[in-house]
């Protein structure tokens, strides 16, 4: 994880990000969960943050960065009063946030970090004292942790069924969230919810009931996709998102499978599915505190099915053939887990 504290946004300047190009804000917003400003461009950007006093205001500005409308959000959170984002002059974008009467803020408690070059979060001091962490958050940040050694069975188990049990398939992000954004535009959102569709189709073929946590281009939090598979008493929870890096590492390409705690056996099987039945590179199986997998009950696993940054996985996911293939992949692995093979 690296940070750049207030005013010395390089770190993606020293990687020979885009900056001079001008681009457009197409996403952004406050996480009070996070306490934390999310912000997404079409272009590289570097924000600049700085405080202004009497009311206590953080000001972000995105210079080489347009936005389409101004808008204003007001009373957001107990200590956010207003979060506004339009344009300040020409050539840049401003957002300000402004904190509820009796809160302060220091510049050294504020952290503007990039996750890809057009992907920037503003960390605030965690007021709200919440620990979860977003999917998100922790791409840049994953713990990576040998995976247990289990010996391979010795005796063939008889195949279950899988009839009956129930499979909570997690398209991440969607609606105003689009997710990763890479190579081309390419949004994260569409390509997980086109392969969790064909994950879903292939499930329901063979007697599973799939519950999906969301159907169309649509914003759901974290907690309720949670909720869902908990209230439904899932057997298996398979989330699905791309993964990204920096625009300037198109050489970064392959597959991640995630697990927490008692997915391992899941995401093998879901992983060498995949590396059997789909031409992407194996970036292998690894542990991780993703909210999704931590609050989930049941087994869960969380797959990156490749780089939309990537040179070659980009093209892979932009082709609906791949994106099915993918999906059927992915879906013959949970099949082979709940069969017991
Ligand atoms: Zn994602």
């Amino acid at each position: 994880m690296k940070y750049t504290w207030v005013g010395l946004g390089i770190l993606w300047a020293l990687l020979g990000a885009e900056v001079a190009l001008a681009g457009r804000l197409t996403f952004w917003r406050f996480n009070p969960q996070q306490s934390r400003i999310e912000l997404v461009a079409d272009e590289g950007m570097q924000p600049r943050a700085f405080i202004l006093m009497n009311p206590t205001r953080l000001v972000i500005d995105l210079p080489n960065t347009t936005v389409p409308r101004a808008r204003d959000r007001t009373q957001i959170s107990r200590f956010v009063r207003a979060v506004r984002v339009a344009q300040h002059d020409r050539q840049t974008t401003r957002v300000v946030l402004e904190l509820s009467p009796g809160f302060t803020l220091r510049a050294d408690q504020v952290r503007v970090r990039g996750i890809a070059p057009n992907r920037w979060f503003v960390q605030l001091p965690n007021f709200l004292a919440i620990q979860d962490l977003d999917a998100d958050a922790l791409k840049t940040a994953t713990i990576s942790v040998p995976p247990p050694q289990i010996p391979a069975p010795q005796v063939t188990v008889a195949s279950r069924p899988a009839t009956g049990q129930v499979v909570v398939i997690d398209p991440g992000h969607g609606g105003v969230d689009p997710g990763a954004v890479g190579r081309g535009g390419l949004q994260e959102k569409g390509v997980v919810l086109d392969i969790s569709n064909h994950v879903s189709r292939v499930l329901q073929q063979q007697g599973v009931t799939v519950r999906m946590t969301r159907t169309s281009d649509q914003n759901v939090e974290l907690a309720p996709r949670v909720a869902l598979a908990n209230g439904v008493r899932a057997n298996v929870f398979v989330s699905i998102h791309a993964n990204a890096i920096s625009l300037s590492r198109p050489d970064v390409n392959g597959l991640e499978t995630y697990y927490f705690q008692t997915g391992y056996q899941l995401a093998q099987r879901i992983h060498r599915s995949i590396l059997q039945r789909v031409d992407v590179r194996d970036r292998g199986i690894r542990q991780a505190r993703f909210y999704v997998l931590r609050n989930t009950t049941m087994p869960a696993v969380l797959v990156e099915v490749g780089f939309v940054t990537g040179q070659i996985d980009a093209a892979r996911l932009q082709t609906p053939s791949y994106r099915q293939q993918m999906g059927e992949a992915i879906a013959q692995g949970i099949l082979n887990y709940l069969q017991g093979r």
